[in-house]
């Protein structure tokens, strides 16, 4: 199923362009952007009668931005775990899913919460271990991979990944939300699922929660809509609107970030106070040659361990002044947490500090990190 036509889209394919074209109304008279539209019911007459079921045009402009960066169709939801949520409600009892070891705490939280209630089972596989993936494929009902991984960064052979044979009925999931549609396309390489929260780089600004499911196939697409109406996660009026504002600057913010990134990751991995430093594009980072092979950027999320370990991590955190404590990623601020801290998440190395770049100048945001590293 494709997006509903738009003439003025035709012959456009960059991310880019399609960020700032696409999801708009095109009728003579029609604002620019789609409003706000805060509304549960409709006039009938039409196929949109009530919102929780038929969708309002304010979250179908977002559906429609985010789908065609993947030349799929989108649904949105209330935040990215119900987006996720959505996907695991396609599982039938005693279904098996694979979890990469490393990644983001709500979806191996979510999965956990299911096991102990009987639901389904749950296998964790280090996420370069590309064998042990292609293995799974064959008898797993949910392959949910996330690449780069949350907070390790490494990087998923998602191709080959994806194009080993699975169950007719299973599904292989990515969670996009570190790469997003500009620097990875997962549905291009074979899965059934991209997923992304839309928290992150597409808002862009903390000031929202959502989550968006993309996907290719009909039935898929329609099970996600039915679970979204059934569950009622859908998202705000506002949170959509908002979404679809920070989707226009996307790319210029992630461009931008991003090339910042590699530059702090650099600094960082010659820092006196840094023992390791990961980021993806870097040459020695241990999946570098699957990550330039497979993304068009390497992302702006960087994570390092602190040499004296972690009461001077923690004293990097309240150091910082231009770069922010807190935690979530993708915004235009830097923010950075020692995610150890983080209550599952014992299993980290406890100085290690996870940093999302954001759009400030990289040489204050090397002056901050590099002072805070020297005074902890
Ligand atoms: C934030 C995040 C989620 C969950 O999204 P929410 O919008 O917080 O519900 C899922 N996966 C990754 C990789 C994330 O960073």
């Amino acid at each position: 199923m494709t997006q509903s036509s738009d003439p003025h889209l035709d012959g456009i394919s960059s991310v880019e362009s399609l960020l700032v074209a696409a999801g708009r109304d095109r009728r003579p008279g029609s604002p620019l952007n789609r409003p706000p539209v805060l509304a549960s019911n409709f006039i009938l007459g039409t196929d949109r009668a009530y919102a929780r079921d038929d969708g309002t045009p304010t979250w179908e402009a977002l559906e429609d931005i985010v789908g065609r960066l993947e030349a799929g169709r989108a649904t949105a939801f209330s935040s990215g775990m119900a987006g996720v949520a959505a996907v695991f409600d396609q599982l039938r009892a005693g279904s098996q899913i694979v979890l990469p070891e490393d990644c983001y705490q709500g979806v191996a939280g979510l999965a956990e919460s299911g096991r102990q209630k009987g639901l389904w089972s749950v296998r964790r596989l280090a996420v370069d271990d590309t064998e042990a993936w292609i293995r799974a494929c064959a008898d797993a009902d949910l392959l949910w991979l996330e690449s780069p991984s949350n907070p390790l960064l490494v990087v998923a052979d998602l191709r080959a990944i994806c194009s080993a044979a699975r169950k007719p009925s299973a599904l292989l999931a990515v969670d996009n939300t570190f790469a997003t549609a500009l620097n990875q396309r997962p549905l291009d390489l074979g899965a059934d699922i991209s997923f992304q929260s839309a928290t992150k780089y597409i808002g862009g600004h903390s000031d929202l929660l959502a989550g968006v499911v993309t996907v290719r196939r009909d039935d898929v697409h329609a099970a996600l809509r039915h679970s979204r109406e059934l569950h009622g996660a859908t998202p705000g009026a506002l949170e959509s609107f908002l979404a679809v504002r920070g989707a226009r600057t996307m790319a210029l913010r992630l461009e931008r970030a991003q090339a910042s990134a590699m530059q702090l990751a650099q600094r960082l991995s010659a820092h006196p106070e840094v023992t390791c430093t990961r980021y993806p594009g870097l040459r020695d980072h241990p999946t570098h040659a699957v990550a330039r092979a497979q993304l068009k950027g390497y992302g702006a999320i960087i994570s390092f361990d602190v040499r004296r370990g972690a009461t001077a991590a923690d004293a990097v955190c309240s150091g910082v002044r231009l770069i922010q404590h807190a935690t979530s990623l993708g915004a235009v601020e830097s923010t950075i947490e020692r995610r150890a801290k983080i209550p599952g998440q014992g299993h980290l190395p406890p100085s290690l500090l996870r940093l999302s770049v954001g759009i400030e100048h990289v040489e204050d945001l090397w002056a901050d990190l590099d002072a805070a590293l020297r005074r902890a």
